[in-house]
């Protein structure tokens, strides 16, 4: 008989990615045999995302369509995970009852008891992680949950008040990754910045750059720092690391007073200000990646353009934007969202227009000099990797006219670029 073949679909973001390999590690421990193509599965596990209207509606699809594959008699089990089944079990259990089990993003254990039929002691140790990134970077989750309450973010609602991992199991995963032979590691949580905050004694983040940076890993990259919560320790904690990427992902989400006091962010836009010219001023050539919300409750033309002319000023190096959009059981979903989806649009386009600008003059003054890059495709005759400025997914690429082996660090010398991408030769 051979082992059921088994899929996990992983919608939203990073830390639900780790949710998904913690699970595959236990899976594959137990027999499964993993595919990628649903449609060969007798097992499909859908790990959902809850963040944002778009978010929610595909995971709805996602699990619809193998919903089908379940009614077509070409799928024995369905089980839905993650976010938004933490939040909605019973109402999805009364829209899609081709589902087996909701199981919250927690319940890794649970799943493979049901699936396998095996009992997991509470104090089991979790499963160690099958990758489903290339296998020379990983993401480091270090935290979950998050204490901020901003007046947007449903988060707190899905995953609880910020905990954080002790340094020594942080430190133990990494180096078993390290040991696989990861090369990148991305550091993740919903606030980095406020790591070790809730921990007995407290530590902070600096600590644990520290004790990463003994690692024999070439790159750590920090995501999701909270401005509020950059403090000067933590600066320099990176600037004194060898192996921390000079790329800081540090959403500010608005830059208008007003609207930050209602977003509840903890800082205004002098603040922000300062803490990026500290940022750079003590790592000069930092690239910082930010996110922003346009269309928040509230938010006239007179705060947009607040917003508009403070990305001009600021001049980040990669940036995205999301429109508002109004999350139940938020501080925010109290205000009247009176802000047109045409208007939120529209401001959006403005806002990205302006950036590609930005972008493409950064990645101009690029041009002629040499990048160290790490090779995340190989291709016949091209090859597609990043520099130290960029993380994977959601930033600028490299084109390489020469087939490098993945995984590999080369030296890149830069002939040309447009917005997003460079390109070049080995130098
Ligand atoms: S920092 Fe704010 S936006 Fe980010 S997860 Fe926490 S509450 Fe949500």
């Amino acid at each position: 008989m051979p082992d059921p073949k088994l899929t996990i679909i992983s919608l939203g973001c990073a830390k639900a990615l780790v949710d998904s390999e913690i699970l595959l590690g236990g899976l594959i421990k137990s027999q499964f045999q993993i595919t990628q193509e649903p449609e060969e599965a007798d097992t499909i596990v859908v790990n959902t995302c809850g963040f944002l209207e778009m978010a929610r509606e595909e995971s709805i699809e996602t699990i619809l369509a193998a919903a089908e594959l379940k009614k077509s008699g070409n799928l024995n089990q369905l089980v839905v995970m993650g976010c938004l089944s933490e939040r909605h079990p019973e109402e999805l259990a009364a829209e899609i009852p081709e589902v087996d089990r909701f199981f919250g993003s927690n319940n890794h254990k649970q799943i493979v008891s049901f699936l396998t039929g095996k009992d997991f002691a509470q104090d089991d140790p979790l499963f160690f992680r099958s990758l489903m990134t290339p296998n020379h970077y990983a993401y480091l989750k270090i935290a979950e949950g998050c204490d901020n309450g901003c007046s947007f973010c449903s988060i707190p609602i899905m995953r609880g008040l910020q905990k954080s991992r002790s340094i020594e199991s942080i430190m133990w995963e990494a180096e078993k990754l390290v040991d696989q032979g990861i090369r990148e590691l991305l550091v993740i949580a919903q606030d980095s910045t406020s790591y070790g905050w809730d921990l007995k004694p407290k530590v902070y983040l600096d600590k644990l750059i520290k004790e990463l940076g003994n690692l024999n890993v070439d790159w750590i990259r920090l995501h999701y720092a909270h401005p509020a919560h950059l403090s000067q320790r933590i600066i320099e904690g990176m600037a004194a690391s060898e192996k921390v990427c000079h790329y800081l992902d540090m959403p500010i989400q608005h830059a208008s007073d007003s609207i930050l006091k209602s977003m509840r962010r903890g800082l205004g836009k002098e603040g922000i200000r300062n803490r990026i010219k500290k940022l750079r001023d003590t790592i000069p050539n930092i690239r910082l990646r930010t996110t922003l919300i346009v269309g928040y409750p509230g938010e006239t033309e007179f705060e947009f353009q607040e917003l508009y002319d403070f990305v001009k000023e600021i001049r980040f190096d990669r940036l995205g934007v999301f429109t508002y959009s109004e999350e139940e059981g938020t501080i925010a979903a109290d205000l009247k969202d009176n802000v047109l989806a045409e208007v939120k649009n529209e401001r959006k386009a403005r806002i990205m227009d302006l950036q590609a600008g930005i972008s493409a003059e950064k990645n101009m003054a690029m041009v002629g000099k040499t990048y160290k890059v790490l090779v995340d495709k190989k291709g016949n005759t091209v090859s597609v990797g990043r520099t130290e400025f960029d993380s994977p997914e959601i930033d600028n690429i490299v084109h390489i006219k020469s087939p490098v082996e993945k995984g590999e660090f080369i030296d890149v010398k830069i002939e040309s670029s447009n917005e997003f991408e460079l390109i070049g030769t080995p130098a």
